[in-house]
C-alpha cells in the first residue's frame, strides 16, 4: 500500500550537482516530497541554483552562501555582491555556513573560516532570515561563533553529534536536522539524538546527492529519499511515520517562513 507522504519536506539537498535535475525534481515530487530546499555551498553555484529555482516556482526554495570548505578565497565584497540576491522570492535563508576542521586543515584556514562565518551570520541576521549551520570537529568554536550572533536563528544541518550538543544548539533557539545517518545501524549517537529532540524543533533532510539514507546507502542520494529519513525517525519514537512527515514539514515552513 502506498502511504500517504504528501507531507514531508527535504530541507537541505544539492540540486545543482545533480547532471539530470529536472528528472530528479519531479521524482521528488512524484514520491509526495512537498518541497526542496537547494542549498548554495559556493557564491559560483548561485547562478546554476537560480535557474533551478526559476523552473520549479513554489516547490523549490534556496539559501544564498559559502561553506566553510571554500571560505578560504572569498572576500567581504564578494559576500556583499552575493548577498544583494537575499530578496529574490525563492531565496528563504543564509547556507550552508559553519566552520570544518579537517585534520589537515591549518590554523590561518581556521581563522579564514571563522571570520566568513561570521560575517555571513551577521548578514543574515541583519536581514533577518535562518542560516543553515555546517560544523564538523569544530564544536565549541561554532557554538562561541553562534553565541555571539543573539539574534540568529535556523538549523544545525546533518547533525552528527551527541544529545549533550544537541541541548547547546536547542538551548540557543536552533532547530536540528537529521540526515540519512539516521538510518545507519550503527549511528547510535544520531539514534539518541533523533529519540532526544522535542518534536517542534525536528527536520529532515537527505543532504543529497551524499549519504544515502538505508536502503540506498553507497548510492547517490536524491531528495525522494529523505522519506527513509522520516520512517527511521519514526520507527525510533515508536509513532506514526505521518506525524514525523507533518511535524518536520511544519517546523520547516516556520523556520524558513514560507
Ligand atoms: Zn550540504
Amino acid at each position: 500500500m502506498l502511504r500517504d507522504m504528501s507531507c514531508v519536506v527535504d530541507s537541505h539537498c544539492h540540486l545543482d550537482c545533480f547532471d539530470d535535475v529536472d528528472d530528479v525534481v519531479e521524482r521528488a515530487r512524484k514520491f509526495g516530497i512537498a518541497k526542496l530546499l537547494t542549498i548554495s555551498t559556493q557564491i559560483n553555484d548561485f547562478k546554476k541554483i537560480a535557474t533551478i529555482c526559476d523552473r520549479f516556482p513554489q516547490y523549490v526554495y534556496a539559501t544564498i552562501g559559502v561553506h566553510p570548505d571554500y571560505a578560504f578565497n572569498v572576500s567581504f565584497e564578494d559576500l556583499d555582491r552575493a548577498f544583494l540576491n537575499i530578496k529574490n522570492k525563492f531565496v528563504v535563508g543564509v547556507g550552508e555556513i559553519g566552520l570544518d576542521y579537517r585534520s589537515d586543515i591549518s590554523d590561518e584556514n581556521k581563522k579564514q573560516q571563522q571570520k566568513v562565518f561570521e560575517y555571513q551570520l551577521n548578514l543574515a541576521t541583519c536581514n533577518n532570515v535562518p542560516v543553515c549551520i555546517h560544523t564538523r570537529n569544530a564544536i565549541s568554536d561554532t557554538l562561541d561563533v553562534v553565541r555571539s550572533f543573539q539574534k540568529s536563528f535556523g538549523v544545525f544541518h546533518c547533525f552528527g553529534e551527541d544529545v549533550c550538543f544537541a541541548r547547546e544548539v536547542l538551548d540557543l533557539g536552533y532547530m536540528i536536522s537529521l540526515s540519512g545517518v539516521v538510518t545507519f545501524k550503527n549511528a547510535h549517537t544520531v539514534h539518541e539524538v533523533a529519540k532526544f529532540v522535542p518534536i517542534d524543533r525536528l527536520l529532515v533532510e537527505t543532504d543529497s546527492p551524499y549519504l544515502a539514507p538505508v536502503p540506498y546507502r553507497g548510492k547517490r542520494n536524491e531528495p525522494a529519499y529523505v522519506k527513509f529519513v522520516a520512517d527511521k525517525i519514526s520507527e525510533l519514537r515508536n509513532v506514526d511515520p505521518t506525524y514525523i512527515y507533518n511535524k518536520t514539514t511544519k517546523n520547516f515552513m516556520n523556520c524558513f517562513n514560507i
